[in-house]
């Protein structure tokens, strides 16, 4: 066992809001020093450029901010790298944006690949160390104990960052094996639950069978008084998507309530209950339902079997009941896809356990960000817009603590 004091400061998770504490603390000269428990770094950051990586959303900064919860969480730091920021960072590295028609901001190339590379070279030439394969272990009064490919070690850097992550996908880094190591020093943690994540719902053999992994395009979702639009997925044991995924907090809390909860599918928002019923009853008389719902309502194969989903087989035959059918069904959501399976995590570190610079009051010297804070946002650009900001405003936060 090693044991190392040492003038540098040390970031414990090599994601985006380690490595934008990184760069932030080696731009003011700093010796830094990135430890990650994987073989590379920013995996995540990797995946979420699968889908193109939604870096950041176009709109106003105040219904920006009003997308996390709890309300306020980040505002601050935000505010200090907003949007605007991100972007014209991105553009120095080399990989330019541009908003896409819903409002959201992804780089030209629509990769991650490129802006990691660039932003790992530019860390490099500011003389940031990485120690990969290198997991936190244990926090010792004024240490990190690390286990490494050469056994345990212990560092005492003048101060720390853990930018650890939340407990999603756990093969890209991030486990939530941390909660333990904070909880013993006395830090409020809130449970690691779901976020932006899948619900099951009990389907018939029939309709799994034939309809799992199909899309329900442009529907409405709602529930506990929240309505999104945009698109689900019919999978196995349930139903996930964007629109899921942006009610999966109010979803996820009713569940955890009451143990299910209700959700209520517009299959046709474009029209109005009377329009709809007024097409419905205009068919030819002796019309089978399937017919009508295809032909009068439009609906696809999917959506007319979600009707029997919701109600049973017998579906009601008057015009105006099918159509209010057709405007509210209800699907009862009996549970939460796991956390493993989530697009990110809520719950974490509690704003209470931290003071204004995302240094724990337990434990001065060491800071918090990014996904491993008690905060979760829907997905659109918000999270990675949360780990880089509070990245940089605990980073700042260091550097305040450090002239102090
Ligand atoms: C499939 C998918 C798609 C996504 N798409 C988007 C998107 O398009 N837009 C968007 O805004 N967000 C997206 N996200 C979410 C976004 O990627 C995360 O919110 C973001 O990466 C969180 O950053 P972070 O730095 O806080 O944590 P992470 O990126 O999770 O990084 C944490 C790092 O800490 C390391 N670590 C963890 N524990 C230890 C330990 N004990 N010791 C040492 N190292 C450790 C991990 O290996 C990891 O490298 C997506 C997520 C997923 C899973």
């Amino acid at each position: 066992m090693h044991d190392h004091a040492d003038q540098s400061l040390a970031i414990v998770g090599g994601g985006p809001a380690g490595l934008a504490a990184a760069e932030i603390l080696a731009e003011a000269g700093h010796a830094v020093t990135v430890y990650d428990r994987m073989p590379s770094l920013g995996r995540k950051l990797l995946i979420a450029g699968r889908g193109g990586l939604n870096l950041t959303h176009s709109e106003p900064l105040p219904a920006f901010l009003a997308r996390y919860h709890p309300p306020g969480s980040l505002a601050e730091a935000i505010a200090a790298f907003p949007p605007d920021a991100l972007r014209a960072w991105c553009e120095e590295l080399g990989e330019p944006t541009f908003v896409g028609s819903s409002g959201r901001v992804f780089p030209r190339s629509f990769k991650a690949s490129p802006l990691l590379r660039a932003w790992l070279a530019r860390l490099g030439s500011l003389g940031v160390t990485v120690r990969t394969r290198h997991r936190l272990v244990g926090l010792p009064e004024g240490g990190l104990t690390l286990e490494g490919p050469q056994g345990e070690l212990t560092v005492r850097p003048r101060a720390s960052l853990l930018a650890l992550g939340g407990a999603s996908w756990p093969r890209l880094g991030s486990d939530g094996a941390w909660v333990p190591l904070l909880e013993g020093l006395g830090v409020p943690v809130s449970e690691l639950r779901p976020a932006n994540a899948g619900f099951t719902v009990v389907w018939s053999d029939v309709f799994r069978e034939r309809f799992a992994g199909e899309p329900l395009k442009r529907v409405a979702l709602s529930a506990e008084g929240a309505s999104v639009r945009g698109e689900a997925v019919i999978s196995a044991d349930g139903i996930e998507g964007g629109a899921v995924y942006a009610l999966s907090r109010v979803l996820r809390e009713a569940v955890r309530a009451r143990g299910e909860a209700r959700l209520v599918l517009d299959l046709r928002p474009d029209l109005t209950e009377a329009a709809l019923g007024q097409r419905l009853a205009a068919g030819r008389p002796g019309q089978s339902t399937a017919t009508r719902l295809r032909k009068a309502a439009g609906l696809s194969p999917v959506s007319a079997g979600l009707l029997r989903e919701a109600v049973g087989p017998a579906l009601p035959a008057a015009a105006e009941a099918l159509a209010a059918l057709i405007k509210a069904a209800p699907l009862r959501i009996t549970g939460v896809r796991p956390i493993e399976r989530a697009i990110s995590t809520a719950g974490g570190v509690e704003a209470a356990a931290l003071d204004g610079r995302f240094m724990l009051r337990a434990r001065p010297g060491l800071f918090v960000a990014g996904e491993m804070l008690d905060w979760e946002a829907p997905t659109g650009g918000y999270l990675l817009q949360g780990a880089f900001a509070s990245g940089r405003a605990a980073a700042a936060g260091m550097l305040d603590w450090l002239k102090a």
